[in-house]
C-alpha cells in the first residue's frame, strides 16, 4: 500500500507488517485483542514522530490492552518504569522525550467513527463481545490504520517527569514483611485490604 498523503502510512506497525503484528501481539497477549491492534497504529504514528530521539518514555492513559501495544513496540514497560499509568479512562498514549518532556499524544477521534461502524460499536461498547462482528471489526481496524487516529505534540508536565523519592522501608509488624512503611506499622495488606479473601 503506498504512502498516503498526508504521510500516514496503514502498511506497518512500527518494525512489522500488520499481520506479523497480529502474530506476535496474540503470542504476547494470549489472544487477540481489537484495542491492541489499534495501539499498534497508535504507537506506530507516535514513534515516527519521536524518531529523532533517543531517550523516549511512555504515558499510557488507560489501565487496558493497550498498555501491551506499547510494552511490545518500544523499550517501555510498566516494569521499568519507562512506562506510566495516568488513568483518565482514555484510550490514548504519549511518547515523550525523557528529560524535556516533547512529545506527542495519540488518541481516537470519536468524530471519525461514522464511517466504521465497527469500530465506533467496540470504542463506545455499543455490542456486547457476543454480538459484535469480529471479522467486520478486524476489517474494519485493518482499513482503517492511522484515519481514526487524533495526534498532537505535547509538552508533558514536569510534574510527572520527576522521580519521586520513595518512603523509607520498614518491617510490617503484623507479616513481618518490608514494605514502604511512610509512618504507618502495619502494611497496606495487614491494614485489612480485601487482597486474599
Ligand atoms: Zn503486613
Amino acid at each position: 500500500m503506498p504512502d498516503r498523503q498526508d504521510g500516514m502510512q496503514t502498511d506497518t506497525i512500527c518494525q512489522y507488517s500488520v499481520d506479523q503484528y497480529i502474530d506476535k501481539l496474540k503470542a504476547f497477549h494470549g489472544n487477540f485483542a481489537p484495542g491492541l491492534l489499534i495501539g499498534g497504529f497508535m504507537v506506530d504514528a507516535a514513534a515516527r514522530r519521536m524518531a529523532e530521539h533517543e531517550f523516549v518514555d511512555a504515558i499510557c492513559e488507560s489501565d487496558s490492552c493497550l498498555l501491551d501495544a506499547i510494552q511490545m513496540l518500544t523499550p517501555c514497560t510498566v516494569g521499568n518504569g519507562w512506562l506510566k499509568i495516568v488513568n483518565t479512562g482514555r484510550f490514548a498514549l504519549a511518547l515523550y522525550e525523557k528529560r524535556s518532556g516533547v512529545g506527542v499524544r495519540v488518541g481516537i477521534d470519536a468524530s471519525k467513527l461514522d464511517r466504521y461502524p465497527e469500530i465506533k460499536n467496540w470504542l463506545m461498547r455499543l455490542k456486547s463481545k457476543h454480538e459484535q462482528d469480529g471479522a467486520a471489526l478486524l476489517s474494519e481496524i485493518k482499513a482503517a490504520g492511522p484515519d481514526i487516529l487524533s495526534v498532537r505534540p505535547v509538552q508533558v508536565s514536569a510534574a510527572l517527569r520527576t522521580k519521586k523519592p520513595g518512603d523509607p522501608i520498614g518491617i510490617c509488624e503484623s507479616c513481618g514483611e518490608a514494605f514502604p512503611n511512610n509512618g504507618s506499622r502495619l502494611c497496606l495488606a495487614c491494614q485489612g485490604m480485601d487482597l486474599y479473601g
